[in-house]
């Protein structure tokens, strides 16, 4: 965890501060192994902690009804900002910056960015704090830089797995955008939402790359499973159960929809939507996704059916046009 800055003093005070006496701790997939060593200080601070063992991908998977099932009186959330609303349990956040570099990546990711002057920045809450930095680089080179401003996340210019508002906001000004961050789905996003060549650069691999290809290659495997979806009769609505990925009145509306359209559509809620999940409903031909988008781009090529987004639902049933669900947004969750 020595990637990470785990801000343990932050954490022993804010338990001193709020003396609670269970605490409820949760961290996503990377950061699980720091678990044990954030118990210890948290048990030295006067409260027993319990950690959250369950997958978790996003501030979208805050665990309250979990705590209050284990009376725990005080949630604390690791590696992203808040994104729910939730007044029924306290939270503290702790964005787990990254403590590495960014220099390198960056230097690699110039020449890919060449032919253009306007860059639009983005990143991740893991690097925010080195988007001056960035900035400068960017600057430093003769590039005239935006950065979005959208309101929906905490900082200008963060993205997050299913908000790409940041880079949407200034995607008309610029010809190319930079993403600072770690594996390649965020940046695909960014390419996918807003049409834009798209260089990342990470700085974990200190490696840069175009994301194009990618985004080619996800927009055809995506055309491919609308073509599929559309000889499906009946159809599975996925629910998630999950406080900030729960989108049931958009479930209930592409229900109504289908089902107008002569398909069946049977509601489905899950916490976690897996490909053996999804086999044990095998008269159900295609899947619509109202949970998180994530899955449908990721873990794609494991779903045996075709997993549909909202969008592509709807252009699968000729109510929106595929030249519209790009300008739109590719998710289409609304509520
Ligand atoms: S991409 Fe998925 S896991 Fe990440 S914040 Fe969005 S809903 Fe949550």
């Amino acid at each position: 965890m020595m990637h990470f800055n785990l801000e343990e003093t932050r954490l022993k005070e804010e338990i001193k501060k709020r003396k609670p006496k269970i605490v409820f701790l949760q961290l996503p997939e990377g950061l699980k192994p720091a678990a044990p060593h954030l118990a210890s200080i948290v048990e030295e601070a006067g409260a027993l902690p319990i950690v959250s063992s369950d997958p978790c991908y996003g501030a979208c998977d805050l665990p309250i009804s979990e705590a209050k099932l284990l009376d725990a009186d005080l949630i604390v959330h690791y590696g992203h900002t808040p994104m729910t609303l939730n007044n029924e349990l306290p939270v503290v956040y702790v964005e787990a910056k990254a403590k590495i570099n960014i220099k390198e990546a960056l230097a690699k990711a110039l020449p890919f960015l060449e032919s253009w002057n306007k860059i639009g920045l983005v990143t991740t809450i893991q690097h925010i704090h080195k988007f001056d930095e960035a900035k400068k680089i960017l600057k430093a080179a003769g590039k005239t830089v935006f950065v979005g401003n959208a309101d929906s996340t905490k900082h200008p210019g963060q993205v997050t797995g299913c908000d790409f508002g940041n880079a949407q906001a200034v995607s008309e000004d610029v010809e190319a955008f930079l993403f600072v961050g770690g594996g390649r789905f965020h940046a695909i996003g960014v390419a996918l939402t807003t049409g834009k060549p798209t260089i990342i650069a990470d700085p974990y691999e200190e490696l840069a790359s175009p994301i194009n290809d990618d985004a080619r290659r996800v927009i055809m495997q995506r055309w491919g499973n609308i073509s599929e979806a559309k000889e499906a009769k009946n159809f599975g609505i996925l629910i998630s159960l999950k406080t900030g990925q729960m989108h049931l009145r958009d479930a209930l509306e592409i229900k109504e929809k289908l089902e107008r359209n002569r398909r069946k559509a049977t509601l489905l809620a899950l916490r976690e939507v897996t490909p053996n999940a999804l086999m044990q409903f095998p008269s159900l031909d295609a899947f619509v996704n109202t949970a998180c988008p994530r899955l449908s781009l990721d873990d794609a090529p494991n779903y045996s059916k075709p997993l549909l987004y909202l969008n592509e639902a709807l252009v699968l049933l000729g109510e929106m046009t595929w030249e519209e669900m790009l300008r739109r947004g590719w998710f289409g969750n609304a509520t």
